[in-house]
């Protein structure tokens, strides 16, 4: 068989979330040569996965908006995308997540359209249940629809959630997945809504409640609320100014940029081993 009529290799992404998307539109781009691109996503909606599918205009981005670019070689993409869109957008904004989400599902829809004729896209609603290696590469096994035969496949399908806690009942006003939709809609009951965790998702799970007419309390071991950035430390360059105010660095990933360096200091609310706020 000549090489034209031998079909091109076709890649299978297992999640169409944030990872997902990020390798597809990146593939499509820049992949020299022919290829076929498979991505499964179980819930059928492709871009946003769990981060950035919330609708609630408070849950916003922890990175800056010039730092979330899914293109390594366009790193204000994202910002200028917003920034069309929503105007007045400065690269060092931290905007909604769902916002994130919208770029993403953009990103995937503007690669696919755009896609050279021979590298495609194929989105497949459905979930994987296991791989196998074949004679000539991989067959991935899928819950209500024939096997996909690929030559590579990419595992983008996120972190694990979070396991059930013996403690805990089994009771629908216990809720395990803040993320998934619809849960926490009901914006708090009028009595007291505990939230376990005073991180980043504690603070998000706890501002969306206290739109409701009861009270949250926010508990955690060490009763520290997340740190706030620093607006004058945007940029790593005055990462020293920073040091000397007192505050200290962390390393985050950001869309298709590996690492980035982001400066916090404490927030200026007071934290301690448990914090209510009032609705
Ligand atoms: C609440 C929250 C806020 C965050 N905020 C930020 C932020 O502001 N900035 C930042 O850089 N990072 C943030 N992160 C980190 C974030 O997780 C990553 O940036 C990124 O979104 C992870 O994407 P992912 O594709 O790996 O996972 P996910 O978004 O979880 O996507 C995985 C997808 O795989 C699918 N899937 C899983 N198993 C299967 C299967 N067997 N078959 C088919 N489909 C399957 C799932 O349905 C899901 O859609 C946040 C994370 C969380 C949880």
């Amino acid at each position: 068989m000549s090489s034209q009529a031998r079909k091109p290799p076709l890649v299978a992404i297992v999640g169409g979330g944030c990872a997902g998307t990020l390798v597809a539109s990146n593939l499509l781009r820049r992949f020299d040569g022919r290829l076929r691109v498979v991505m499964i996503e179980r819930s059928g909606r492709f871009g946003p996965g769990v981060a950035y599918a919330t609708e609630d205009p408070r849950h916003l981005l922890n990175v800056p908006a010039e730092r979330m670019s899914a293109f390594r070689d366009a790193p204000s993409h994202f910002a200028e995308w917003a920034a069309e869109r929503l105007g007045g957008i400065g690269g060092a904004s931290y905007l909604p997540r769902g916002v994130y989400g919208e770029y993403l599902r953009d990103v995937l829809d503007d690669s696919r359209a755009h896609a050279l004729p021979q590298r495609t896209l194929e989105l497949v609603a459905g979930e994987v249940l296991g791989a196998s290696r074949t004679r000539t590469g991989i067959a991935l096994r899928l819950a209500d629809a024939a096997p996909i035969a690929c030559d590579r496949v990419v595992l983008a399908t996120g972190a694990p959630g979070v396991a059930a806690m013996a403690q805990l009942p089994r009771d629908p006003r216990v809720v395990y997945d803040p993320w998934a939709p619809g849960a926490l809609s009901s914006g708090g009951s009028k009595g007291l809504t505990l939230v376990l965790g005073t991180g980043l998702s504690g603070v998000d799970a706890a501002l969306s409640l206290s739109s409701g007419r009861g009270w949250v309390l926010a508990i955690s071991r060490g009763g520290q609320l997340p740190y706030v950035h620093l607006p004058a430390c945007a940029r790593p360059r005055r990462r020293r100014r920073c040091r000397a105010a007192g505050s200290h660095w962390r390393r985050s990933s950001a869309g298709s940029q590996s690492t980035s360096a982001s400066c916090r200091a404490p927030a200026t609310i007071g934290a301690t081993r448990s914090t209510a706020c009032a609705p």
